[in-house]
């Protein structure tokens, strides 16, 4: 029996090595890796480019403390500044965390103006921005809060595309409005470009802080650095995570300067968010994804995905329900069960991929895939949807 809390279904698989989009087991069968450490592992398995900036800092000192100055931590935040709408960063170790410094700063924020009542943030149905306190009870999911005492206050919830909801929402304590742009946990779906657009004025009429959770669909996974760039508006608050790291723990909350700097000493703190290590991985991560290309190779695979997803839906129709999600965060509402359907290509077909709410199948290839490997998972999924459907015919012939 494992020593380890019972938080998760494990499947007995482990892994040795990775390269690219494959993933290698112990007895050195390769996976086809469409989960990506669920969205984490953007450049892949076994980058030369990653591995290099690794050994390189291991070198150096590893970790030192925010009291001091990280020269890695300044140019990657740096970096962010001056390819985001944002003018100051604070590093995490993980996606709740990145949220609890953007809520916190969103409260700040009216805090330091005087208006201390504005707390309150109008959050979605649906959503999912980590398993901490503060944020399950953001995300309001009650499978999530029940058993854990008294909620955190302060949040409400509308269904997501609802803008009149939102609007009946509003109070003269409402603070902000948090949202990703595309949810992933919650069944990969996208926001229509109307809606946040509509939720950025929203902000502006009332005087509220947008802010966004890209820690799944940011990073480049949707085809541009941020979501929230297809509907050409901007937050005032971000919070991203995953990908910033390619695998190492960061994350990280971005802010315009206005809204960040009643953040001073002693009202928030990491000991090791942003370390020399992590911000010399966040680095090398982002070389090659500000790299010229790296967002139209994205948007490009992701265009394939779809086309393909299709071609299966118009194929296995009793199967393939309802097609979901933008760029390399796909999503396939399917009708066998999700949890099963993943063992089985796992198992039977050997790619793997997760499973979201609404018995959505979603497939988060690193951003590396190439045609082939997408053509590849499709075909697997074509195997997989077949012998389903041999399952079906063989078990009525029985009957
Ligand atoms: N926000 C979103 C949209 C996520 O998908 C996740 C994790 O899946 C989180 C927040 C929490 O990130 P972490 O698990 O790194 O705390």
């Amino acid at each position: 029996m494992s020593a380890l809390y019972g938080t998760y279904a494990r499947s007995e698989l482990a892994f040795e090595r990775g390269e690219g989009v494959r993933l290698f087991s112990q007895d050195g069968t390769p996976f086809l890796d469409f989960h990506s450490g669920i969205a984490v592992n953007a450049l892949g398995h076994g980058n030369p480019h990653l591995i290099g900036a690794l050994k390189a800092a291991s070198e150096k000192v590893w970790h030192t403390s925010n009291v001091f100055t990280i020269p890695e931590q300044e140019r990657l935040g740096q970096r962010l500044v001056d390819n985001t709408f944002a003018d100051s960063v604070f590093f995490t170790n993980s996606g709740a965390e990145a949220l609890e410094c953007a809520i916190k700063t969103a409260r700040h924020y009216f805090w330091a103006k005087g208006e201390t009542d504005r707390y309150e943030i109008i959050a979605f149905t649906g959503s999912f921005h980590g398993r901490t306190l503060g944020t399950i009870a953001a995300a309001g999911n009650p499978h999530y809060v029940e058993g854990f005492g008294p909620a955190l206050t302060g949040f409400v919830h509308a269904a997501p595309g609802d803008l009149k909801a939102v609007e009946a929402l509003i109070t003269p304590n409402t603070c902000a409005i948090l949202i990703e742009p595309v949810q992933g946990e919650g069944g990969v779906t996208a926001m229509p470009v109307e809606f946040m657009r509509g939720l950025r004025a929203l902000c502006d009429k009332h005087g509220m802080l947008l802010v966004l959770d890209e820690v799944q669909c940011g990073y480049g996974r949707t085809g541009k650095f941020f979501a929230h760039e297809w509907s050409g508006i901007v937050p005032d608050v971000m919070a991203v995570a995953k990908g910033i790291g390619g695998g190492f723990p960061l994350g990280a909350c971005l802010a315009k300067g206005e809204v960040a700097k009643s953040m001073v000493p002693g009202t928030h703190g990491s000991t090791y968010g942003g370390n020399p290590l992590a911000c010399a991985i966040g680095n090398a991560v982002l070389d090659q994804v500000l790299a010229p290309g790296f967002f139209a190779h994205v948007d490009a695979m992701g265009q394939r995905l779809a086309w393909h997803l299709q071609q299966l839906q118009q194929r296995f129709p009793n199967y393939v329900l309802e097609l979901r999600g933008k760029g390399l965060l796909a999503g396939i509402k399917i009708a066998p069960p999700v949890r099963e359907f993943v063992a089985r290509l796992r198992d039977d077909h050997h790619m793997l991929a997760q499973g979201a709410g609404e018995n959505v199948l979603r497939l988060l290839p690193p951003l590396i895939a190439t045609e082939a490997d997408i053509e590849e998972a499709a075909n697997k999924l074509a195997a997989a949807f077949e012998a389903i459907e041999r399952e079906a015919v063989g078990a009525k012939t029985t009957a």
